[in-house]
């Protein structure tokens, strides 16, 4: 689904990206890791559009996204987001912010909007949230929301960066699980995390970055229980 070739990109003399390949199938849940400033958020940014890479190219379901002549919103519209800032809309309600997307991008009535935005609260468990502003909200229950608002636009895939960083750690497991119900429902997932746990229960592929290289990849087994590299023996060491 989403297939990346030799991705470059540099800040001024800063080479982070140096040349990353990888493939993410439908489906496929991949969960990268690595230390702070190996690249993992730019690599995600690049996915997304949100940067331009300098070499390299990304297609996604055959349609070169890095190409000039791609839309990049009909792309984004296919790509869910989910940051470690939620960046919830604090003057609006719940349900209006995962209803404005849906709105402003993909053109749905407000009543269609309302409908699907409801029932994307259900899944993340925060129907009854629907009418609430977010500040009276947990951080966990405002990154559901987060999740509820991606989901909304019926992504073929949602890439997640650090979603649960910002939050106090007994907020944690309730993000995580409902990240789980969305794998265990076939999504198509690519999670940037420091949650070792979560990378070894739900991982199909795992991915370990540094220095805007992929140093070792494979499955959570290989890469989590068995790493070949000493990068990666080191990193694992100081998360788990
Ligand atoms: P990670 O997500 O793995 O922590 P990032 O992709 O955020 O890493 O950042 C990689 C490196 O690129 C860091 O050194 C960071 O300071 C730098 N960087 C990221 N974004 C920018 C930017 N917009 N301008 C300049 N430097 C940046
Ligand atoms: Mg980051």
């Amino acid at each position: 689904m989403i297939s990346i070739r030799g991705l470059k990109k540099s800040y001024g003399k800063l080479d982070v990206l140096k040349g990353i390949d990888l493939d993410v199938h439908s489906g496929e849940k991949v969960v990268v890791i690595g230390p702070s400033g190996s690249g993992k958020s730019t690599m995600l940014r690049c996915i997304n559009g949100l940067e331009d890479p300098d070499e390299g190219t990304i297609t996604m379901n055959g349609v070169e996204i890095t190409s000039r002549r791609t839309n990049m919103n009909k792309v984004r519209e296919r790509l869910g987001m989910v940051f470690q800032r939620f960046n919830l809309w604090p003057h609006k309600t719940v349900a209006e912010n995962v209803m404005l997307g849906q709105m402003v991008v993909g053109h749905r009535t407000k009543a269609e909007a309302r409908a699907r935005a409801l029932e994307m609260l259900r899944r993340v468990g925060l129907e009854e949230k629907a009418d609430v502003y977010p500040v009276t909200l947990s951080g966990g229950q405002q990154q559901r929301v987060g999740i509820a608002r991606a989901l909304a636009m019926n992504p073929d895939a949602i890439l997640f960066d650090e979603p649960t960083s910002a939050l106090d750690p007994e907020l944690v497991g309730e993000v995580l699980s409902v990240m789980k119900k969305l794998a265990e429902e076939g999504m198509t997932m690519i999670v940037v995390t420091h949650e070792i746990g979560f990378a070894r229960e739900v991982a199909d592929h795992v991915i370990f970055m540094d220095g805007g290289v992929i140093v070792e990849q494979g499955t959570p087994e290989e890469v989590l229980e068995h790493p070949k590299e000493e990068r990666t023996r080191g990193f694992l060491k100081r998360v788990l």
